[in-house]
């Protein structure tokens, strides 16, 4: 089975707290049988300029020393195979792109393929689901939205606010959604809502449900079927061949219990099977969909 995870932050571990455990190391992923791991340069823990541009550099170098030290990077997730480990940026917080068109192609070249358009703050680009609902999308954001899909980089709309997500549908260009949950389960602001999940999959995009209980349920206590009460919900709503995981790991403090890192994926995977979620809606979910969401974004 190929498997998938859109989303951790465990670059940003490493950077920030060098010498601490992380959830994700490649042993794990190879011993869980993960094929592609997006690995988030995440925009940090403050919003100045020269903070984030630092931060960036830095997590870039921590990347590189990942890559020479046997890490595989993907410049595609399609790259993705069974029985390998391969490693894909992201970004999550656009500050990075605010100021350039350019600035897009050069981390594009990098090998980032899917960009969060906001973590918490408002940016050159957006407004987060933290700080508002209501505002739409910048002018500068929509020519970035517009970049991206010409180079192939995944708008992820995780963290942005619900304006600015319909605005990109109604672009015409189909995001991703790296990591998160439903709102119909669990009313976190930044869970989307059943309009929205409906409107993601009837466009051919995509869902990678996050793991962390507090946007799982209302008071964090939540066990394996709790996750599947999320994907199942998903699938009521015409999610088949529309979703799969973003754990968050490395990025989240509390976890369900069992689901603590890489290895604990087969434990969910069991419990999606207890739950009637089998054969290829299985499958999909635990890989494949992401593989033909970029099929259907940036075709080759
Ligand atoms: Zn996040």
């Amino acid at each position: 089975m190929i498997f998938c995870d859109t989303h951790c932050d465990t670059v940003y571990a490493l950077t920030v707290r060098p010498g601490m455990p992380t959830d994700v190391t490649l042993e794990r992923l190879e011993k869980a049988g993960v094929s592609l791991q997006t690995l988030a340069l995440y925009v940090g823990a403050s919003p100045k300029k020269a903070d984030i541009v630092r931060l960036f550099d830095r997590m870039f170098k921590t990347f590189l020393g990942l890559t020479a030290a046997g890490w595989r990077q993907a410049m595609d997730p399609r790259e993705a195979r069974e029985g390998e480990v391969r490693v894909m940026l992201s970004i999550e917080g656009c500050e990075i792109l605010e100021d350039s068109l350019e600035s897009i192609a050069l981390w594009r070249q990098r090998g980032v393929r899917m960009a969060a358009i906001t973590w918490n703050y408002e940016n050159g680009l957006a407004t987060p689901a933290k700080v508002d609902s209501t505002t739409g999308l910048k002018p500068y954001g929509r020519q970035a939205i517009r970049e991206m899909a010409r180079l192939g980089i995944a708008p992820d709309t995780s963290h942005l606010n619900e304006r600015g997500f319909w605005d990109i549908l109604e672009m015409g260009v189909v995001p991703l959604a790296s990591h998160s949950c439903c709102r119909a389960l669990c009313g976190h602001q930044r869970n989307l809502t059943d309009e929205q999940l409906k409107a993601l999959f009837r466009a051919g995009g995509y869902v990678g449900l996050n793991f962390y209980p507090w946007f799982l349920s209302d008071d964090g206590k939540c066990t394996l079927d709790t996750l599947a009460d999320h994907v199942i919900h998903m699938l009521d709503l015409g999610g088949e061949g529309y979703i799969g995981f973003g754990s968050d790991f490395d990025g989240i403090e509390e976890k369900v219990p069992g689901l603590d890192n890489p290895l604990d994926v087969p434990a969910l995977i069991e419990t999606l099977q207890r739950r009637g979620v089998t054969g290829d809606i299985l499958s999909g979910i635990a890989g494949k969909n992401l593989l033909a969401y970029y099929d259907r974004f940036d075709p080759r």
